[in-house]
């Protein structure tokens, strides 16, 4: 039976013969502009059937052919987006204070430093996070497993929400009013904690499971 090919970050189509891969574009920022290009000849000469942008931030190049995987990904000087698998999947940045009016943190600089770092972690289930610069909070960071949202005296820490399926969880607030630095400490923790706990199934379940007070005490957060 036809398959995803996860080494290639290949994920098989409804046509059960060719493949949507979707390129790591962390934060989906593009300052090198000929990267649109090289997306576009490759998608031309490898014959997707059409481009999708995602809502994980990501050009998603669907129907190409598994004899050209290899080439694909070669051509276009990309590596695979984690779309798929037991892993950090997306980790959506919004544009913060680099570029929009009413950031009060460093969304991009803290979001592309957890990019860098954890994009693609084994875990033992699907992991997403988000980072918002402010509470308007427009990268979603309520429905993460690990949500950082941007507030004038510091990081709002969130964690255990998610989105998809028939009963979506809204994240819960395990800390506020942190810097960068500490911000991306608790990031650390959670993420650690996620692995050695080894469920497969959302934090947000297990979060509900143990409860909140056990989860933020064994991350040495105060109750309140
Ligand atoms: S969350 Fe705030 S900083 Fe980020 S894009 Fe939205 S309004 Fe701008």
């Amino acid at each position: 039976m036809a398959e995803d090919l996860l080494e290639k970050g290949a994920i098989m189509q409804r046509d059960k013969a060719t493949y949507a891969i979707a390129p790591h574009i962390p934060g989906g920022l593009i300052t090198d502009f000929n990267l649109l290009r090289r997306i576009a000849d490759v998608a031309e000469k490898y014959r997707a059937q059409v481009i999708k942008i995602t809502s994980a931030e990501r050009f998603a190049l669907v129907g190409v052919q598994a004899e050209d995987l290899d080439r694909i990904w070669q051509e276009s000087g990309l590596v695979p987006g984690a779309a798929i698998g037991l892993c950090v999947r997306s980790i959506k940045i919004c544009p913060g204070t680099t570029y929009c009016r009413l950031g009060v943190q460093d969304a991009l600089g803290v979001g592309l430093k957890l990019d860098e770092k954890y994009h693609g972690l084994p875990l033992p289930y699907k992991f997403k996070i988000g980072v918002a610069g402010c509470l308007n909070n427009c990268s979603e960071s309520s429905v993460k497993d690990l949500g950082l949202v941007g507030a004038a005296k510091g990081w709002r820490v969130l964690a255990g929400g998610f989105a998809s399926g028939l009963n979506p969880r809204l994240a819960d607030v395990i800390a506020t009013n942190l810097s960068d630095d500490e911000a991306l400490a608790l990031a650390a923790r959670v993420l650690d904690w996620f692995k050695q706990a080894g469920k497969k199934r959302r934090l947000g379940k297990i979060i509900d499971e143990i409860g909140l007070a056990r989860f933020k005490e064994e991350l040495g957060l105060p109750a309140e």
